[in-house]
């Protein structure tokens, strides 16, 4: 998970990595970072929090310069110690350094234990760290070689944003798991930044998607970048960035979120009808896929199920009890909407099972009839390795029962998923994606 972001040539750098960090907050809400240049030193400001919480106007006039880095954390599993925050900053032989990375490296704790026994020492739990050893022990004169070395020892998924005083280097790894674009600033300079809903709200402009096995880099007193193919693109783009996790006014790889959200929804009514009364999604993560149902059968689509937006995402509590409580605080029905009806609920994912079970238990208690519960995903049987924060095979229900199994644990009428063939068209069918969650083809050895 997580989002980065990099700011070159423009006066407000970290302003405006601050207002792209405050549009990616969904995806990682534990921690947030900047480190700016003004090509002499490198500041960082890093803190446990929301971005709003943690910048204010004296900390970002702290952070000069005209060029920055940002990133938002995720927490996955257990680590919650500042230290993860991210830039992750060092001094080295060529001076200071500053990285954001974006994803998970799948060889990192081989390469740990390796750069242990030479004598390195490590602040961290993050696989980030690696790579500033691996920089910083490499033996090349130029910082851009150093990295193209430390990048041919790291294996998985990966976006990073390379900062040194006066150079930043933005990579995507060649599978292109984690999507990463450029932009052009209008008052001047560049953007990169893991989605393209941060560009509408600093004013930029979309060049492209940066590519898989790219790396760009932006030079003090040049105007353009330069772009090296450093390996052979191989794309893998993360299917569940469509699915759930990216917003929804993202667009990736010349695709609106928001769009095949919706073809999904449509594919799902064609491939799982059901004779019902109502359309109603699980807010918000099933609303564009159930709009897209709606349409698709001609059910009639109504926001049944009213949010409470004061309560965070239900993952973010990492224990079952609390989070079963959270789904209830978060979610309630509007009784007299869908009191004896029948139902179609619509929801992008399961994961564990249980908002699926606590969403039909208050929408029976609310007097419904029936509830079809349809996914706008395929069935997740094996956990992502490559930056979802999708749980342990004992967890994912998916992986330990059948579909008619868990219709009957969630106590649903029916239950049906999108298959991954629907899932592909809905697509576009025109590049390769990871699929890994629902196949568990993991790609990257
Ligand atoms: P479950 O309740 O089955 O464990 O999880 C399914 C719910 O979690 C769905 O409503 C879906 O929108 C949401 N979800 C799916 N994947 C993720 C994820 O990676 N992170 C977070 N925060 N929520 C997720
Ligand atoms: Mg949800």
């Amino acid at each position: 998970m997580c989002a980065i972001v990099g700011v070159f040539g423009n006066s407000e750098a970290s302003r405006v990595a601050y207002y792209a960090l405050f549009a990616m907050q969904h995806r990682g809400q534990e921690a947030t970072g900047i480190s700016s240049s003004d090509g002499v030193k490198i500041t960082t400001v890093k803190k446990r929090g929301l971005v709003t919480d943690v910048f204010d106007e004296p900390t970002l006039s702290k952070l000069i310069g005209d060029m920055a880095i940002g990133h938002n954390r995720y927490s996955t599993a257990g680590s919650e110690s500042i230290l993860d925050a991210q830039p992750v900053f060092a001094a080295y032989q060529l001076g200071e350094i500053s990285i954001a990375h974006n994803g998970n490296l799948v060889n990192k704790n081989e390469v740990r234990s390796r750069l242990i026994e030479e004598g390195a020492i490590f602040q961290s739990s993050m696989d980030t760290e690696n790579i500033i050893h691996l920089i910083a022990r490499s033996q090349k004169e130029r910082l851009q070689d150093r990295i193209i070395e430390a990048l041919e020892v790291i294996k998985g998924a990966y976006c990073l944003c390379i900062q040194s005083r006066t150079k930043m280097f933005a990579i995507r790894d060649k599978y292109g798991v984690r999507p990463f674009s450029l932009g052009r600033l209008k008052d001047g300079g560049y953007i990169v930044s893991s989605e393209t809903c941060a560009f509408d709200l600093v004013g930029a402009e979309f060049v492209r998607d940066i590519k898989p096995g790219e790396m760009i880099i932006f030079e003090k007193d040049s105007n353009e970048y330069k772009s090296i193919q450093l390996f052979e693109p191989d794309p893998h783009i993360c299917a569940f960035e469509y699915i759930y996790f990216a917003r929804p006014d993202s667009d990736i790889e010349g695709k609106n979120v928001y769009a095949t959200r919706k073809e999904m929804g449509k594919a799902l009514a064609r491939e799982h009808k059901v004779d019902a009364d109502l359309v109603i999604p699980v807010p918000d993560s099933g609303v564009s896929a159930a709009l897209g149902y709606a349409q698709e059968s001609g059910i009639p689509f109504e926001m049944g199920i009213v949010r409470n937006h004061y309560v965070g995402r239900t993952f973010i509590e990492p224990t079952q009890k609390r989070r079963d409580m959270k789904v209830k605080l978060k979610l309630s029905p509007i009784g007299s909407l869908l009191k004896g009806k029948r139902i179609v609920v619509i929801d992008d994912s399961i994961v564990r099972g249980t908002t699926a079970k606590r969403i039909i238990r208050i929408l029976k208690e609310a007097g419904v009839s029936e509830v079809h519960m349809r996914i706008a995903s395929p069935t997740i049987e094996h956990p992502c390795k490559y930056g979802i924060d999708t749980p342990s095979y004992k967890e994912l229900i998916s992986a330990n029962y059948s579909i008619s199994e868990v219709e009957d644990y969630i106590e649903a009428d029916s239950l049906d998923f999108l298959s991954v063939d629907a899932l592909k068209e809905s697509l576009g069918n025109d590049t390769n994606y990871s699929l890994v969650s629902f196949d568990g083809n993991y790609f990257i050895k």
